[in-house]
């Protein structure tokens, strides 16, 4: 049995005072949910708060990205070892918004992969199409080609410890959800395609669902066989929002 994850992708939102406000309210909530495995991802700068105000507890922080180098002259980067060094637990990867606005390409995202996967991050990586490549019928074509090209540098065990989260673009951030059903059918494809590698790892591998999840469609959403839980962006803000999302993942087991 997949735990369900469901981790809050902060973006570039809050400040000291709302992390400490919105993890001492996620903590006192998150008692009754051990079936649920949660996270957040603020901004860089926020994660050592974070990382000390859910100390001992299940809360999980991670960053929503990484360097693909180590160190060195790459002003403004932060590298895998340091996310990890300071307590993260995931990196978010390849989020369309990474590959739209800063330029990522599948190249990139992958040797990102690599440097999370050796500094013992566990990588949600993020997959997913444009509404011009749905429309044209090219939506599994796209996420083949994402998904195949960091599988075939990082390799399939690393999928053992890693995340999917297949966040369709025209669903990110624009209250237009996936459909449970176009959801399902794309993350039904996905672990097909990831059994064509090895299927113990696509029996294990989680595959988040991420677009526009609310309180009042997780629900659904969830209780498909193939979703184990979401990424949540705008409603991951609130932390009420967050762990009814939360809460509708546990329930849907
Ligand atoms: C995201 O940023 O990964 C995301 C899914 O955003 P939203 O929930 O706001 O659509």
């Amino acid at each position: 049995m997949r735990q369900p994850v469901v981790i809050g992708n902060w973006k570039l939102n809050g400040s000291p005072a709302s992390t400490e406000a919105w993890v001492s309210a996620v903590l006192s909530g998150m008692g009754a949910l051990d079936a649920v495995e949660i996270g957040l991802c603020p901004p860089f700068v926020l994660i050592p708060t974070a990382v000390r105000q859910a100390a001992g507890s299940a809360l999980q922080i991670g960053g929503q990205d990484c360097a693909e180098y180590l160190s060195g002259a790459y002003t403004g980067e932060v590298s895998a070892d340091l996310l990890r060094a300071v307590g993260c637990h995931y990196v978010i990867l390849g989020h369309s918004e990474r590959r739209a606005l800063f330029g990522e390409t599948d190249a990139v995202i992958a040797r990102k992969m690599v440097r999370a996967l050796a500094a013992g991050l566990v990588p949600v990586l993020c997959v997913g199409e444009t509404l011009a490549e749905r429309e044209a019928g090219q939506m599994e074509a796209v996420v083949r080609q994402q998904l195949r090209a960091v599988v075939d540098v990082v390799g399939i065990q690393a999928f053992e410890r890693s995340i999917i989260a297949y966040e369709p673009v025209w669903a990110i951030g624009t209250g237009v959800t996936a459909t449970p059903d176009q959801a399902q059918a794309m993350h039904a494809f996905i672990r097909g395609l990831l059994a064509e590698y090895n299927p113990h790892v696509a029996r294990m591998v989680r595959l988040q669902y991420g677009g526009s999840v609310k309180p009042d469609n997780a629900a659904q959403l969830f209780s498909q066989p193939d979703i184990d839980g979401g990424l949540i962006g705008g409603a991951s803000l609130k932390a009420e929002e967050f762990l009814s999302i939360c809460r509708a993942a546990a329930d849907a087991r």
